[in-house]
């Protein structure tokens, strides 16, 4: 059994929670791959130190002095390794790493991805496991690209079996020049290693107990999901849920290892788990989750008979193209239909879109409506169950909250309503209400009840 268990920036923000890490991985001999990132936040308000590592990069471009800063991040590997009593001698090679990034002798990228170096080397002898550099073997393409097959040769090559501990977030090309993932890319580092590695879990460890059914800051104790889909997270994070990096999910996705997602401060949670397996679980919510954003703009067009036009929702898209905005939805009716983008890629450009569209499309009318907040609830248990759209709608209706837009993907695996800003809120513990009994959320086998109660019966 192999499990590779990637710690985020808040899970080694300091020695206390070192201690934390090394009782997870001590207790389940199969977590012997270790990922970490660099030190995360220790408090609200605290710095990243790969935000910080970044400054020092733009202190360094500009020559402005950072002597500070460098004390600063120097003193967190220092306060841990102190605390902990370990013998690598962090305080002369971070002081070698200052001396050379000040000479400006780093590029950005491997200034910054000392980062997790410094902290896997610290978690390296704090776990009693061998350290292995991420530059030989996350192979990059010169043009930035991860390369997967020579990853996964060199992992082959030259990983350790018996166990490491690997930073996050870089690699390097062939002739070993640095280079960086997306940030918060130690997600990505971590299932690329999982992959390569065969592995039969994911353990992305982090400082929340999985994900939630809904936002808290909008419904009082969501309820966490125990078990989500690659489809329904895809949906949910895309809507707003952030806990995992989006890209992390593909390499192990295609391999078909599952994620656990566990909080390093609550072990003891279950947290939630991402796979495909398919099957029918009784005590499954219907629903797995509600996500939302706000501020999407639909521009409206209308012409009457537009419906024996050829080609005129292409020639409206292509305006859009033009500007290089992607396009979220186009509900359409008969006569019209609606772009439904981002508000932000349109902020400055809607007034010409809407003036292109004008000259360059023979339409009747068009309409920019800009308080528009999308809402998806997702679910896999839904497809194929009667019902579930009508019962959401109705709770919307019974809160007095009007829906401006409905679309459903074509895999039914979510419905999305688009509603004004201001019921934003309003309408996601409207649906969360629907779909709960107030304490947890509705399982398969209540609506089996439901349905059975619903059935007239026939008189013997
Ligand atoms: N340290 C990097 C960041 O802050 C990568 C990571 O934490 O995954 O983005």
């Amino acid at each position: 059994m192999i499990k590779i268990a990637k710690f985020g920036g808040s899970s080694v923000a300091d020695a206390d929670h070192f201690r934390k890490i090394r009782f997870i991985v001590e207790a389940d001999p199969a977590r012997r791959f270790i990922v970490v990132s660099a030190c995360g936040r220790r408090f609200s308000g605290d710095a990243k130190v790969t935000d910080l590592l970044y400054l020092v990069a733009a202190h360094v471009r500009y020559r402005v002095s950072c002597d500070d800063l460098l004390a600063d991040i120097g003193q967190r590997y220092f306060d841990i390794a102190d605390e902990l009593g370990l013998s690598y001698p962090i305080r002369e090679e971070f002081a070698a790493f200052a001396e050379k990034a000040k000479a400006g002798l780093f590029s950005t990228a491997e200034l910054v991805s000392r980062g997790e170096y410094f902290t896997a080397q610290l978690m390296a002898e704090w776990l009693g496991l061998p350290f292995l550099d991420a530059a030989d073997v996350v192979a990059f393409h010169h043009d930035g690209t991860l390369s997967m097959r020579r990853t996964h040769e060199l992992i082959q090559e030259r990983g350790i079996p018996g166990g490491f501990v690997m930073p996050g977030f870089y690699g390097a090309t062939r002739e070993g020049q640095v280079k960086l993932l997306d940030r918060g890319g130690g997600d990505i580092s971590g299932s690329i290693l999982a992959k390569c590695l065969d592995a039969d879990l994911y353990e992305n460890w982090t400082d929340v107990s999985g994900f939630l059914s809904a936002d808290p800051h909008i419904v009082e104790n969501p309820q966490p999901i125990s078990r989500i889909t690659y489809a329904e997270l895809r949906e949910l994070s895309y809507m707003g849920a952030s806990v995992l990096h989006e890209e992390a999910v593909f390499p192990v996705m295609e391999a078909g290892i599952p994620i656990a997602v566990r909080n390093t401060n609550r072990p003891e949670d279950a947290g939630t788990i991402i796979s495909d397996r398919e099957d029918y679980v009784e005590d499954e919510p219907i629903i797995t989750g509600i996500t939302g954003k706000r501020n999407f703009v639909a521009v409206h067009v209308q012409k009457d008979h537009m419906s024996n036009e050829v080609g005129i929702v292409r020639r409206v898209l292509s305006v859009f193209e033009r500007y290089r905005v992607s396009v979220e939805h186009i509900p359409s009716g008969i006569d019209s239909f609606a772009v439904v983008v981002q508000g932000a890629d349109v902020k400055d450009a809607i007034w010409s879109i809407v003036a292109d569209i004008k000259s360059e499309v023979n339409v009747d009318s068009i309409k920019v409506v800009d308080d528009l907040a999308l809402i998806s609830t997702v679910g896999r248990n839904m497809i194929g169950r009667p019902g579930i759209s009508g019962q959401l709608f109705a709770a919307l209706g019974s809160e007095g909250i009007s829906i401006r837009m409905i679309a459903q993907g074509s895999d039914e695996i979510n419905i999305i309503v688009g509603v004004r800003d201001v019921d934003f809120e309003r309408a996601i513990r409207a649906i969360y209400r629907a779909f709960s009994d107030g304490d947890h959320l509705l399982e398969l086998k209540d609506l089996k009840k439901a349905e059975e109660d619903a059935r007239p019966r026939v008189e013997e």
